[in-house]
């Protein structure tokens, strides 16, 4: 667990008290997405995150509905039972059934609610790809959110800007990942992590096409998507 700090960290911080407060809240990273299924990519990166973030612990959340999308391949319970199996050798990281058990329209804005009620004591960043936040104004009550929260933008392989930072993002960037544990919420973290280049899209096409793409997915995910004949058809 990523739960201390380094003694020369501790230093930097500006007052006495930092340190106790930094130690009270631990921060706790929300890693929303289809999953449609999990992959090596999802898992790499968001370990790479809780690493240098110093997360206690990531929180998984399969979407049920996603809102801005065409509808997943998978089963809402497929894809809990897949982002499930992927943590079980995975220290600090857990998934949370809050939004396949919401049956409904997946909206990050009530799952970051219904976590703060959950753990009262923490802060929260949410981890997500520059593509996904790239979108974020069409997210519902995103302005909130941006207050209610971190956010920490991990780069995509791939994925190609189309429009300058706008002005509210760049007055919320964080400076430090301390930034993110001396504040409740409103920074944006932009970290520079080794890519990966996978994307579900690749896995559920390959698959289509009678491929072998179990190297790209944990075993035992790979496992259920052959015992469960997912993603056969285009
Ligand atoms: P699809 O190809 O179906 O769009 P995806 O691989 O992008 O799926 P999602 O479940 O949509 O996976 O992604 C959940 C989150 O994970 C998003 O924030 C996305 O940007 C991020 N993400 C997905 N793949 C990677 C990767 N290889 N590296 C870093 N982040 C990723």
């Amino acid at each position: 667990m990523q739960d201390t700090f380094q003694a020369a960290e501790i230093c930097t911080c500006p007052s006495k008290t930092t340190e106790t407060e930094l130690m009270q809240h631990t921060l706790y990273g929300i890693f929303g997405g289809t999953f449609d299924p999990v992959h090596n990519g999802h898992l790499q990166a968001a370990r790479d995150v809780m690493d240098r973030c110093r997360l206690e612990q990531v929180i998984l959340v399969p979407s049920h509905t996603p809102p801005h999308r065409p509808a997943p391949a998978a089963t809402p319970a497929q894809r809990y039972d897949m982002a499930q199996l992927a943590v079980l050798d995975l220290p600090g990281f857990c998934v949370d059934d809050i939004e396949y058990r919401r049956a409904s329209v997946s909206y990050t804005w009530d799952t970051v609610q219904a976590l703060k009620e959950k753990y009262p004591d923490h802060r929260f960043c949410l981890i997500a790809g520059e593509d996904a936040l790239s979108e974020l104004e069409l997210w519902h009550r995103w302005q909130n959110l941006l207050e209610a929260v971190h956010f920490i933008v991990i780069r995509r392989p791939g994925w190609v800007k189309k429009k300058p930072l706008p002005a509210w993002w760049q007055g919320m960037q964080a400076r430090s990942v301390q930034d993110l544990h001396r504040t409740p919420g409103g920074r944006i973290l932009e970290l520079s992590i080794p890519p990966v280049q996978i994307s579900a899209t690749e896995i559920r096409d390959c698959i289509s096409r009678r491929m072998d793409v179990g190297h790209l997915v944990p075993e035992s995910v790979w496992r259920y998507i052959n015992c469960h004949k997912i993603y056969l058809s285009p």
